[in-house]
């Protein structure tokens, strides 16, 4: 299978040489060529989740060297589990039972799987802007991996005090830049230094973020894992409502509808950053500035998987057809919070609460068929919302609690493009450069 830019004007390329560049050299983002029909039988009935992604992704890797290693990768990166549970009158597809307790480790450690099988000679610096999830969970998936190192930003006062002790207890191979500015500027600046070639080349730089196509693919796995699962018990297609900011999980969720599998209605759960709702409810494409939310992973003002929503449909009208958009205030997401345990037993992540939000709103639509609530993230790793609305304390994952327990690593640095420049073609042992705070 081929991938191609969204702006059109790059050589197609393969899914490893895709996944080495991260953003495609005309500056677009790497789209596959077509979407096979994985059809309702592809998937055997209770396949494990690493069987099913690599029945599902096989086509994607089709004559590339990865090919042969898919299984091995699927292997490895998705041994943990994604239970499928009940709340109420509702399916919940918890995808937080990772290393860093948030759905990124999904396409994170698949992606350090598939670069470690295509690692060069030359060290590669995987660069990442996070709004908070994604930094630890990229970090937790390269710590350790020789010819690589990591390094991530992260807007400073915007994450969670256990998010910000994920993004900096690596040390090692990891270098952590804390910005003075939001998560819009850590990612313009990531965007500035690929899209600079010199640095790009002398850097190795390959990308992390949810722009790479590595981390897109395996998570249409899980959408075709439990779309299949909920079918096969219930003969229905479920609906699937997903917590969205930069919009890359709901995106897979999108492709595995049009490889053919079971999913129904895909909602969109957003919080008061407007674009993505001003969008579906009919307003031409334009992104303003990020505000400030108790979802902070979905804090994105210009969320850039929309350049790929709009290639694959075509034009806007298109793309709204392919999913709808339930915005959430901060009101209903602290209501949601503290509701959670007396109605369904549950504590939920302010993000997984926007989209049990949103399934609330779908009136009589929630009983059609079966629906299912992504779960993004643990609650502990929002403690300072989550525990004062549901009353008690949240316990902490194991994973998370040995992560809390270790010094903090960072770097501060402005939002400008220049001193981000100096610090990334530096030598590329961050170790020299780096202020330990405990
Ligand atoms: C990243 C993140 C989201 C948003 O996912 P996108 O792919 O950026 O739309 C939602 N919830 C959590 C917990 C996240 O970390």
């Amino acid at each position: 299978m081929q991938f191609l830019s969204t702006r059109g004007g790059a050589p197609p390329a393969s899914v490893g040489d895709a996944m080495r560049a991260g953003l495609a050299p005309d500056g677009g983002l790497y789209v596959p060529a077509r979407f096979p029909a994985a059809g309702y039988d592809a998937v055997p009935r209770d396949a494990e989740l690493a069987t099913v992604a690599e029945r599902v992704l096989a086509p994607f890797f089709a004559a590339d060297p990865l090919a042969e290693t898919l299984g091995d990768v699927c292997a490895e990166a998705l041994d943990f589990p994604t239970p499928l549970t009940e709340a109420g009158d509702f399916h919940v597809l918890e995808l937080f039972h990772g290393p860093t307790a948030a759905f990124k480790d999904v396409g994170a450690r698949f992606l350090a799987a598939c670069l470690a099988r295509l690692a060069g000679e030359h060290e590669r610096t995987v660069l990442v802007a996070t709004s908070g999830d994604t930094g630890g969970a990229v970090a937790a998936a390269f710590n350790g991996r020789p010819g690589f190192r990591v390094v991530l930003l992260y807007p400073k006062g915007r994450v969670s005090d256990r998010q910000e002790a994920q993004l900096t207890a690596w040390g090692d191979n990891v270098l952590s830049l804390r910005v003075d500015g939001d998560f819009d500027d850590c990612q313009r600046m990531v965007k500035e230094a690929f899209g600079d070639a010199e640095l790009r080349e002398r850097a190795c730089l390959t990308s992390a973020n949810s722009i790479s196509i590595g981390r897109l693919l395996p998570q249409m796995a899980y959408y075709a894992w439990a779309a299949t699962r909920v079918f096969h018990a219930t003969g229905k297609t479920p609906g699937f409502i997903i917590p969205s900011g930069n919009l890359g999980n709901s995106l897979a969720c999108i492709w595995a509808r049009h490889c053919g599998l079971p999913v129904g209605p895909i909602v969109l759960a957003t919080n008061a950053n407007e674009t993505v709702g001003d969008f579906f409810a009919g307003g031409s494409w334009a992104p303003r500035p990020t505000v400030q939310t108790l979802a902070t992973a979905m804090d994105v003002g210009n969320p850039s998987n929309m350049e790929r929503l709009l290639h694959l449909a075509g034009s806007e009208a298109a793309a709204r057809r392919e999913a709808r958009a339930v915005r959430v205030s901060d009101v209903e997401i602290r209501d949601a919070i503290a509701a959670g345990p007396k109605r369904y037993g549950r504590t939920w992540c302010p993000h997984t609460a926007t989209a049990v939000r949103a399934w609330e709103t779908l009136g009589h639509e929630a009983l059609e068929r079966p629906w299912v609530v992504v779960a993004t993230a643990h609650p502990a790793k929002f403690e300072d919302v989550v525990e004062p609305l549901v009353g008690e304390t949240v316990p902490l994952p194991p994973a998370l609690a040995e992560l809390m327990a270790r010094p903090r690593n960072f770097v501060e640095i402005g939002p400008e493009f220049a001193g981000f420049a100096e610090l990334l073609g530096e030598s590329s042992r961050p170790d020299h450069d780096r202020v330990p705070l405990a």
